[in-house]
């Protein structure tokens, strides 16, 4: 679905993407773990068209997506929590869903949707307090809401889970495993690894911006010189 060859991406003297040539199979959830600093929010930046890559290409759905710019690549089925088009604090819950679900549906099936996605995200008990209000967890499961209501082909996530206590952890990775059994397709950057273990099918190492070691989450725990790439790591 979609696939890096070579890319590159230097800030000055700083190689931050090295050479990643990357896969992502449709169908899976793909965790992209890595040490701070390892150049996950830069790789994700690239495929979302926020940097351009120094060189190299991005295929998305057979499509050289490289020179697209990020409402471009939208349109072509990618959609990202933290982005556009953003929660809006002083707007209410249902109203957050319902200017997303706006640029797809109208009428009775757009507030069909909307309730399916409160009851969903377990969000029904606030849908007519202020987004801004929201707890942390809540707030990241709007957005979630948000960039799923275009029914992407592809969702990126960058950090879903971070700040969230280990329940509302896991229930993000209910709501990842369940979009993706609905027919999406996931990439998440994330340092949680039980939402790891919980989620991926496939995770990828990202180590001084090259794809270090790549497998199931069983392999990649088992791998020494992944363990040995962390010593001495703190992760939030
Ligand atoms: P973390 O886990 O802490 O979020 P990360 O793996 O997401 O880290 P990046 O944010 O991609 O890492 O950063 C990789 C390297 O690139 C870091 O050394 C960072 O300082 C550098 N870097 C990132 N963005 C820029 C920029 N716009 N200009 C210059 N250097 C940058
Ligand atoms: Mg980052």
């Amino acid at each position: 679905m979609l696939e890096t060859h070579n890319l590159n991406k230097h800030f000055g003297g700083l190689h931050v993407t090295a050479d990643v040539s990357f896969t992502l199979e449709a169908g899976k959830i793909h965790c992209l773990i890595g040490p701070n600093g390892a150049g996950k929010s830069t790789f994700f930046r690239l495929l979302l068209g926020e940097h351009q890559p120094s060189s190299g290409k991005i295929m998305f759905d057979g499509v050289d997506i490289t020179r697209l710019k990020p409402f471009q690549r939208i349109n072509q089925g990618m959609s990202v929590k933290f982005q556009v088009p953003g929660i809006f604090s002083a707007l209410s819950v249902r109203q957050n869903l319902e200017i997303a679900l706006q640029r797809r549906l109208e009428g009775a099936e757009l507030d069909a949707e909307v309730e399916r996605l409160l009851d969903f995200l377990q969000l029904k008990d606030v849908a007519s307090q202020l987004a801004g209000n929201l707890s942390h967890g809540l707030k990241q499961w709007l957005e979630i809401g948000m960039a799923i209501s275009l029914k992407p082909k592809l969702l990126l996530l960058d950090e879903p889970t971070a700040g969230m206590s280990p329940e509302e952890t896991h229930m993000t990775g209910e709501i990842v495993k369940q979009l993706n059994a609905e027919g999406m397709t996931v990439l998440a950057v994330e340092h949680d690894m039980a939402f790891v273990r919980q989620v991926a099918h496939r995770v990828s190492v990202l180590h001084f911006g090259r794809i270090f070691a790549e497998g199931t989450f069983a392999e990649i725990v088992a791998d020494e010189r992944v363990a040995a790439i962390y010593l001495g790591q703190s992760h939030d």
